[in-house]
């Protein structure tokens, strides 16, 4: 495919029909169009208005946390320091983490919630459906909706809830009811699926709370807009910090959510480079991995045409990661625009070596990193040394690892 000229602006997308370059757009059944043009409409009123801003802006700082705050990870930093000076290079830039672990939940989850709960509440619906792979995205749709007084169901795969029962009894305490899918292998694409035909059979009453920055347009923009905020508080913490933009940024990538919020307000400042990781799993070799813009192809999937994960007859394979957040087979469409324009790079990181970073993190600053994360700071680990110390990287830290230790513990052949 030849590579598309470079635009003025990598912040103008989507246009018109959702489109980012050739990817994007609304590949739905005839009968959800009509919901989707009423969600655009409502969206397009309340993205530019002062009133939902300040409400969001009001939960966003006494409910969740906001700002998050931009750590410097000193002993990271020193660490990575002393490996840089071992290997004889005498460099290693400093480190950065944005704190979305602190967040209320858990993660950067909340931001988006947060933001389509008040959109829900602005149309009038009057019951909250969500799909969910671990279970984060369902805990913080349950969690937003007990807030404000939504009924809500959420679709599991049936597979996940048998592996996930701490996150799905969360949900129950939180009022949530969980439905569990038991089409396809049970996982968060059939979830998904599942989603969406409700949303089709109850078109009057229910909003559809989608967990990241895929499916059909408006919601890759709005989610996207929603946690923008990472990136903007970010880069107004960095140049007050530093006094100065940082040269690379980095965060995980499963649908997309917490990078796209981390990159999108730095997409033109050319001068910063910009990484996303994708799960390499076991390695793109063989098919344990989700690495869909390394490994996959050009397909449509949940109303979007995007990088899929799918065998030589385009069926859409289960991906797998260590961490479950990052095992969904596609990415968001903004991602894969992204990737063919050459304004971010996409990189693979293996399980062990998000197991090694984890258990790294943990060491030298005391934080408890989620498994996703992990493989951002495993990028860092690994091209920090050979940068010079006056520069600067910050990675998106998207959520805390407490979540994570029963699988950390199996992975090192411990029993907790
Ligand atoms: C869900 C999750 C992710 C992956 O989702 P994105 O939409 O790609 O951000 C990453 N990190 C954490 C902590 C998560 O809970």
């Amino acid at each position: 495919m030849d590579k598309p000229a470079t635009p003025n602006s990598f912040r103008t997308g989507p246009d018109e029909q959702g489109m980012f370059g050739i990817f994007g757009g609304r590949f739905v059944a005839e009968t959800l169009m009509p919901l989707i043009l009423d969600l655009e409409r409502h969206w397009n009123e309340v993205k530019n208005d002062p009133d939902f801003k300040a409400e969001l802006q009001n939960l966003s700082t006494h409910y969740a946390g906001r700002p998050s705050k931009l750590y410097f990870a000193e002993g990271l930093t020193r660490h990575l320091r002393e490996v840089s000076s071992a290997k004889g290079l005498g460099g290693g830039a400093k480190v950065y983490f944005k704190r979305e672990d602190l967040n209320h939940t858990g993660s950067h989850k909340i931001n988006n919630c947060l933001g389509q709960i008040l959109l829900a509440k602005r149309m009038g619906k009057k019951r909250i459906i969500a799909e969910t792979g671990a279970g984060q995205h369902g805990v913080a749709s349950a969690t937003v909706a007990a807030r404000f007084g939504f009924p809500c169901v959420v679709y599991m795969g049936a597979t996940d809830v048998a592996r996930q029962s701490p996150n799905v009894f969360r949900m129950k305490l939180l009022g949530a009811e969980v439905r569990p899918v038991t089409a396809g292998h049970g996982t968060l694409k059939d979830a998904m699926n599942e989603a969406l035909r409700d949303w089709v059979t109850n078109v009057e009453d229910t909003y559809y709370l989608i967990g990241t920055a895929a499916g059909p347009h408006p919601y890759p923009e709005l989610v996207r807009d929603f946690q923008s905020v990472i990136g903007s508080e970010a880069r107004a913490q960095i140049l007050e910090q530093e006094g100065r933009l940082p040269d690379t940024i980095i965060a995980c990538v499963g649908g997309g959510s917490n990078a796209i919020g981390m990159f999108h307000p730095f997409l033109d400042d050319r001068q910063v480079r910009i990484i996303g990781i994708e799960a390499g799993g076991r390695g793109l070799d063989g098919i344990e991995h989700c690495a869909s813009m390394n490994a996959g192809a050009p397909g449509v999937l949940h109303g979007n045409r995007t990088y899929l994960l799918q065998n030589a007859d385009g069926q859409i394979m289960d991906g797998h990661s260590i961490s479950a957040g990052l095992d969904y087979p596609g990415v968001g469409p903004e991602h894969s625009w992204l990737r063919d324009s050459g304004r971010v790079e996409y990189v693979p990181i293996l399980d062990d070596e998000a197991l090694e970073a984890f258990q790294l993190t943990t060491r030298v600053e005391g934080i408890i990193p989620a498994l996703e994360s992990a493989h951002a700071i495993a990028h860092a680990v690994k091209i920090v040394p050979a940068m010079d110390k006056d520069q600067i990287v910050i990675v998106n830290l998207s959520g805390r690892g407490d979540k994570d230790v029963h699988t950390v513990a199996s992975m090192l052949g411990m029993e907790i």
